[in-house]
């Protein structure tokens, strides 16, 4: 538990920049979720520059049945979202050994489909809201503070409390309006997933209502 809040606020610390150069998370991508006929509460969780439909085949090889089940958008900073995810349901973390490619694999996690999807709305919306410099890549000073002062990031897990809402994300926001951060750039996230007959649904997470919060 304490290793799992550890690596959530060094995630968040960590600046997205190096020497003035864009570091590998701080990528444009897509984070996508894929399921296996082997379990039903397992999903994989990664990142992909590529649309992931395209990732999946490769997932084949090693699980019978991978299916993508939902994926972002395309978003900046796609890696550093996938390694938040990756820290938020890291206590539901599998290691396996894999006895057809003999690596082992690290990205499947024992959550429902609901947990999966939340935890990706969450990263995805919190990227979106630019928490990070434009010069430098490091936190804005708003986050930094919030850090600094004792700011948990479960209150931004929802899984932890009970599932989170507009209203929550509208909060956390407004709060950051209220400390001057930037929000021009603020961009609306999508979440896309697949019914049961195999139709694309699109859902929002980042929605118009509050973006207009900030015009
Ligand atoms: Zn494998």
């Amino acid at each position: 538990m304490r290793a799992r809040r550890k690596g959530l606020l060094r995630t968040i610390r960590a600046p997205l920049m190096s020497r003035g150069k864009p570091m590998r998370s701080a990528q444009k991508g897509y984070v996508y979720i894929v399921s296996r006929d082997a379990d039903e509460n397992c999903f994989k969780i990664g990142f992909s520059k590529h649309h992931p439909m395209k990732r999946v085949s490769r997932h084949r090889r090693c699980h019978d049945g991978a299916k993508l089940i939902a994926f972002t958008s395309a978003i900046q900073h796609a890696p550093r979202v996938e390694q938040l995810v990756h820290w938020d349901l890291s206590t539901n973390r599998r290691w396996e050994k894999c006895s057809r490619c003999k690596c082992e694999h690290r990205e499947w996690f024992d959550v429902s489909k609901d947990m999966a999807i939340e935890a990706v709305s969450r990263w995805a919306g919190w990227i979106c809201s630019q928490p990070y410099e434009r010069q430098g890549g490091g936190l804005k000073a708003f986050w930094s503070s919030h850090l600094r002062s004792g700011f948990d990031p479960d209150s931004l897990s929802g899984h932890y409390w009970g599932w989170h809402t507009e209203s929550d994300w509208a909060e956390t926001l407004v709060e950051a309006k209220a400390y001057r951060m930037s929000l021009e750039h603020v961009e609306s996230v999508k979440i896309h997933r697949y019914d049961e007959t195999g139709g694309e649904i699109e859902n929002a997470v980042v929605t118009d209502s509050i973006l207009a919060l900030f015009n």
